[in-house]
């Protein structure tokens, strides 16, 4: 793909470089100096503070070009866009293009990838839909870019969160929906769903049926850990449900919204059998590990007790996991720690295993 002689500044570029290094090392930092910090160092992997493995190659895809972004074809007339930290999606048709998405780091090369793909398909490049997979800024906040004539679409449970977030970036989308939306535009066709909360209470599924694509956003991360606190989700035992929902659909190709690469199903089921085992292991580790050094080194102080214990309990069940995943699942050693600390409390407090904390005997 040729790009258009704008270039993004080189700040950006560097900025972006440099924010893995600068996201570096809480958590194993945090153990290192804990009550606790000879069973998570035995129990597992730990590099030093601030050092993580490497990325396993499969996980990244494939190079950004000069401007910082790679276009490429799904299937037929469906594309993909990624500047390696995120993704969107658009379908290029003889009326006009339907964008899916609009992720702020991605920004311009929007544009520029569209205006590259439709110049060499022969497709007008106007972008007529933008569709949002949910509110959160990181993945629409460049709606804005689009202008004030794209027909923006969305959730109900989307337009109300947009109007009270009063972003001038993310205008509200004008045609919503509450269980499903086909959106046909020049022939071709995206089929919206809402199959409940998950990320958030808007999160919806886009399905491309003509090109076999699904596009689920904050759900599964191809072959990547999921990001911290099981994607900052709202409603995780949904959010765990909605790993299942997606594969109930036919799809050969997953448009995830992060990292810089498409999923397939096995990278799908990888995730899926990380997340079963952190549930497992987080269960396991309510009802062994005992809380009475907790008690006795806190004392009247009944936070410290909560979180020394489920910080030790988290460590105690994210070491195996981190063990049985690391290669496979890159910066598996980078969340799983953050991550067994959202499905220990989702299990205590959605789930009702509560451990030493449940009916007093
Ligand atoms: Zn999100």
């Amino acid at each position: 793909m040729t790009a258009e002689s704008a270039k993004p500044p080189a700040s950006r570029r560097t900025f972006l470089a440099g924010t893995g290094a600068a996201a570096a090392g809480t958590a194993a930092a945090a153990l290192l100096d804990g009550p606790l910090a000879g069973t998570a160092q035995a129990a597992g992997p730990v590099c030093p503070p601030g050092q993580f493995a490497p990325v396993p190659k499969r996980a990244l895809g494939p190079p950004v070009n000069a401007d910082g972004y790679f276009v490429g074809q799904i299937k037929g007339d469906l594309y993909w866009v990624t500047d390696s930290f995120y993704t969107a999606m658009f379908l290029t048709t003889q009326d006009g293009v339907v964008l899916v998405d609009a992720p702020p780091t991605i920004g311009h090369n929007l544009l520029r990838a569209i205006g590259a793909v439709t110049q060499a398909n022969g497709r007008p490049s106007l972008v007529t839909h933008l569709v949002y997979s949910h509110s959160h800024a990181d993945h629409i906040g460049a709606s804005s870019l689009l202008g004030s004539d794209v027909v923006r679409i969305g959730h109900s449970e989307c337009r109300t969160l947009l109007l009270r977030d009063n972003d001038p970036n993310r205008p509200s989308p004008e045609v919503t929906f509450e269980d499903r939306h086909t959106l046909t535009v020049g022939g071709q066709t995206l089929e919206l769903a809402f199959h409940g909360p998950n990320h958030t209470p808007d999160n919806i599924f886009i399905w491309a049926p003509g090109q076999q694509t699904l596009m689920l956003v904050d759900v599964i991360f191809p072959r990547w850990a999921p990001f911290k606190n099981v994607a900052v989700s709202q409603d995780i035992p949904a959010w765990i449900r909605a790993q299942d929902i997606a594969m109930s659909y036919p799809w050969h190709t997953l448009v995830a919204g992060h990292l810089g690469r498409l999923g397939t199903r096995a990278d799908a089921e990888l995730q899926i059998a990380y997340v079963a085992d952190l549930q497992a292991s987080a269960r396991a580790t309510l009802q062994n590990l005992n809380p009475t050094p907790f008690f006795k080194k806190y004392g009247d102080n009944a936070w410290a007790i909560f979180k020394a214990y489920l910080d030790a309990a988290s460590a105690q069940a994210a070491a195996p996991v981190t063990q049985k995943y690391l290669g496979k699942l890159a910066a598996a050693d980078v969340f799983t720690f953050d991550n067994a600390f959202a499905v220990l409390e989702s299990l205590r407090i959605d789930g009702g295993v509560l451990g030493p904390f449940g009916d007093h005997p």
